[in-house]
């Protein structure tokens, strides 16, 4: 039988993406070159968005055991607290990457997806019915046919380059080298990542011991081998700093650069894009997976709905003109955060600025909820996205987590309440008359009444599975309910 959908790579945005195509009943395969997981760590945290999305779906338990919740973050390494940041999740969650995927994992295996590993794509091509995938294994190829196919196969995608999707953006301005040592001494001052007149220096703490020493250099040619040496890092530091530091054994050495780029199509018809496949930039305050891992969870319900033959194939689209803007922004204000970090004198005088600015708690609350994602909001049919309603207009943004308690006087929240991925059609307020043909949708919407504990920001809401609001209102306005239920969860029932 034809797969449905392939994913493209093992990454935390491919696992991802099948567990939320599997949890609305479509059947993916997730296909990586790699025999074995790489057990290396490029992120060491992610958002609190990431951490709302994993709550919504009751996987957040399992990833607090295995991390530490820190409630500060920064911007350009001028300090955020994101104790003030509103949400249930006021932290960064210090876990690292290689322990997110293998919980993903896991996940997906317990859902029953098919992981194929040592199987690398090499080649595709697709018309009206479907997408013929070519993949080598074990020095043999096949063909996989399946109905989409989506890359989440990193930034040097092949997925993208096959279906010609351009990737502009800029190359590299500066050189970055990471090393994970066992051990470092040094009389520098380096707990957060610091501008010296020879580039940036920092180091943090990594699970379960040791250090992630990174540095920074702006006019440095890298040397043509890929993995750098110890001694080369050593060299760095001395050159940033003008210091001599001891380094212990190295687990894992790597480049990084400050390439900046957006596809210019998150979607070439069968063919879709998703995380690093889609973006990349420079690694300013840990963004890239968390913004990837959001792709996943606004690409996958409408993935799922079209195959499912509930939705018209133009939702699709919807991931492009919603995502797209979300990775622009990503790119902008990590390009402003390595603005903000060149060492230079004159860039002295804007940082001051930029910190004396970030003493307004709104200036605080915005950067806050642009590096955390929560901020982020999709224009909405028949929703304000500009003017000066918009920051605090619902539709397009995600739902706050509230604190409900059903009919039935059971305690409940919002995140709960969207655990199965359907639709979420809520009730807050005596008196909302809702108008009966939204039960043309009950077998895709969850039509729930609960009592706000504390003041809801709506009388009724419509919340996608991704938890984003598709319409708040009292009723009054139902033309719009109804048309918004259509645009986002298909004709209704007869
Ligand atoms: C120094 C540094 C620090 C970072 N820190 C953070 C952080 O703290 N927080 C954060 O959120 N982000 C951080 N990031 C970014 C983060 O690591 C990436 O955004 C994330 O790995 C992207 O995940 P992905 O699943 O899209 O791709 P990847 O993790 O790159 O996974 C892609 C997968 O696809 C597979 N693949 C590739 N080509 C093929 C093919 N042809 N066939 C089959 N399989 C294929 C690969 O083997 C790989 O397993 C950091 C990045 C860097 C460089």
């Amino acid at each position: 039988m034809p797969i449905t959908v392939a994913v493209v790579g093992t990454g935390p945005v491919g696992l991802m993406l099948a567990g939320e195509l599997r949890l609305a009943g479509v059947e993916s395969v997730v296909l990586d070159r790699l025999e074995e997981p790489s057990g290396q760590s490029r992120a060491l945290g992610f958002n609190a968005r990431t951490a709302e999305l994993l709550h919504q779906r009751g996987l957040l338990e399992r990833f607090l055991e295995e991390g530490r919740p820190v409630p500060v973050s920064h911007f350009a390494g001028l300090p955020m607290d994101l104790t003030k940041l509103d949400s249930r999740h006021k932290y960064t969650l210090s876990i690292p990457q290689f322990k997110v995927e293998r919980l993903l994992e896991e996940h997906a295996v317990e859902s029953g997806i098919e992981i194929r590993r040592g199987h690398e794509v090499v080649g595709l091509r697709q018309d009206d019915e479907g997408v013929v995938v070519s993949v080598v294994a074990g020095g043999e190829s096949y063909e996989l046919q399946c109905a989409y196919l989506v890359g989440c196969d990193g930034g040097g995608s092949t997925v993208r380059g096959l279906a010609g999707i351009g990737f502009p953006g800029t190359g590299p301005r500066v050189h970055g080298i990471l090393g994970d040592v066992e051990s470092i001494e040094t009389t520098v001052e380096y707990r957060t990542p610091l501008s010296y007149p020879g580039g940036i220096f920092g180091v943090a703490p990594i699970e379960p011991s040791g250090f992630r020493v990174t540095t920074v250099e702006y006019d440095v040619q890298p040397p043509d081998r890929d993995t750098p040496t110890l001694d080369e890092l050593r060299e760095s530091i001395r050159r940033v700093t003008g210091e001599e530091v001891e380094l212990g054994q190295a687990r894992w050495l790597s480049r990084f650069s400050d390439s900046a780029r957006l596809a210019e199509r998150y979607r070439a018809g069968r063919v879709l894009l998703a995380g690093d496949a889609a973006h990349i930039h420079y690694p300013q305050s840990g963004q890239g997976m968390s913004l990837g891992i959001a792709d996943a969870a606004n690409l996958g319900w409408k993935l799922a709905a079209v195959v499912n033959g509930r939705a018209p194939d133009s939702l699709l689209d919807t991931y492009h003109t919603e995502r797209h803007p979300a990775g622009r922004s990503v790119l902008t204000n990590t390009e402003a955060q390595k603005a903000m970090t060149f060492p230079a004198e004159w860039v002295r005088d804007l940082r001051s600025l930029f910190q004396e600015l970030m003493a307004y708690d709104d200036v605080h609350r915005h950067i806050m909820e642009e590096v955390t994602g929560v901020g982020v909001r999709y224009a909405m049919p028949g929703g304000e996205l500009a003017g000066t309603g918009a920051r605090t207009s619902l539709p397009g943004r995600r739902m706050p987590d509230l604190d409900l308690v059903t009919v039935d006087g059971e305690p409940v929240t919002v995140a709960e309440l969207l655990r199965g991925g359907r639709g979420l059609l809520l009730t807050l307020s005596d008196g909302v008359m809702l108008p009966a043909a939204a039960q043309g949708w009950a077998d895709r919407v969850d039509l729930v009444t609960a009592k706000p504990v504390e003041p809801a920001p709506a009388a009724a809401v419509l919340i996608r599975p991704d938890g984003h609001v598709a319409w708040a209102g009292d009723g009054a306005d139902a033309e719009r309910l109804l048309e918004s239920l259509a645009t986002w969860f298909g004709a209704a029932r007869a």
